[in-house]
């Protein structure tokens, strides 16, 4: 008998490895291990989406269209131009399979977000990991690697798992070198934390251009990873492609209702990105006194490096036993790495205490 056989290149596909959650007999679990934001939900959203609850029989409106008013609203874009996903990784799955496919590459960077890895590969395309510098994507590098087959450039800024930032000079250089045919997907999924006056997400640089698509999410800074609600801002030929893929209903009922509260919650993303600032600082600080390296991070989690890949392992089993997820990140070829989210005062310090009582005893 011959059971149903995959496409080949799926099984070349390694699955997304989430943050654990779970620390077996520590009864306070602090989890530091998916970039969720500090402070949780907004409780306008939580009680959002308990009231959107009541009419959970009916399919939700396909086209997100408050939603997109409401995000229309707060970033000052037209919401004609504005697609809502299922998390911004089913945007990245629909951008991948739309602009790729077979016979064509797909750029990113050796220690970039793995889902472009993922949706480059199951489109059929081949996904070039290109170098970096210093954990950081080089634009010279990439503009190297381009070929008459690239097709999408995918780069998240600043990334998952580095942190490092491509400053907006080298991205705008980025998109000058880059054929016009080779769309450039910005992801900023963590724009809401960046506080330089230099910073743009990609809406100048999507306005001006033809072939590039700027991604956002609820997941982080906006405490609604559960919800799965995020959205891109694309010139309309692009948005009209997607629109003809994508889930018919993709951003369930609550959820679109939970994201329409929080952008009403009055001042959360700036309490969020000046605790960040703060605290993000007292981390660094603290892993830097524990003698460790610690790459320059722009975003809610930073990377620490442990030296070697055992040292790394041990360490991440040791806070663990102590109810404290890290994030290993070997499947980011950073085996030596552990990359550690930003949470409340109080976690920052949790952190830090364990992390001496491991190394130093
Ligand atoms: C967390 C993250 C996302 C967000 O994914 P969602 O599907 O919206 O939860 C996208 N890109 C990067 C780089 C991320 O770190």
């Amino acid at each position: 008998m011959r059971l149903p056989q995959p496409r080949p290149e799926v099984l070349d596909i390694a699955a997304y490895v989430p943050g654990e959650s779970a620390a077996p007999g520590s009864n306070r679990v602090i989890k530091l291990s998916s970039n969720e934001g500090a402070f949780g939900p907004p409780p306008s959203a939580v009680a959002a989406a308990v009231r959107a609850s009541a009419d959970l029989q009916r399919y939700p409106d396909g086209g997100s269209t408050e939603l997109r008013r409401a995000i229309g609203a707060r970033y000052h874009l037209d919401p004609a131009r504005i697609v809502c996903g299922t998390g911004s990784d089913e945007l990245i799955q629909h951008l991948a399979s739309v602009y790729g496919g077979p016979g064509t590459d797909v750029l990113t960077t050796m220690h970039a977000f793995s889902m472009y890895q993922i949706a480059g590969t199951y489109a059929g395309s081949r996904v070039l990991k290109v170098p970096e510098r210093e954990l950081c994507a080089d634009v010279d590098l990439l503009l190297a690697a381009v070929t008459p087959a690239t097709r999408i450039v995918f780069l998240a800024n600043p990334n998952n798992p580095t942190g490092t930032f491509v400053v907006p000079s080298e991205v705008a250089r980025l998109r000058g070198g880059l054929p016009e045919d080779v769309l450039l997907v910005l992801d900023g999924a963590y724009a809401e934390y960046i506080d330089r006056p230099d910073y743009d997400a990609g809406v100048a640089m999507v306005d001006a251009t033809g072939n590039t698509v700027m991604l956002r999410t609820f997941s982080k800074a906006w405490g609604l990873g559960g919800a799965r609600v995020g959205w891109m801002y694309a010139p309309p030929a692009i948005v009209d492609a997607i629109g003809r893929v994508r889930g018919a209903f993709n951003v369930a009922l609550p959820a679109q209702a939970a994201a329409v509260a929080a952008l009403a919650e009055p001042g959360w993303i700036e309490r969020s990105r000046d605790h960040n600032l703060r605290a993000r600082e007292q981390l660094v600080d603290g892993l830097r006194e524990l003698g460790l390296t610690v790459y320059p991070s722009e975003a809610n989690f930073v990377l620490a490096d442990f030296g070697t890949a055992d040292r790394a392992r041990e360490t991440f089993a040791g806070l663990k036993a102590r109810g404290i997820i890290l994030r290993m990140t070997a499947g980011y070829d950073l085996p030596h790495c552990l990359r550690i989210t930003v949470g409340l005062d109080d976690e920052v310090a949790a952190v830090l205490d364990a992390l001496r009582e491991h190394l130093h005893g």
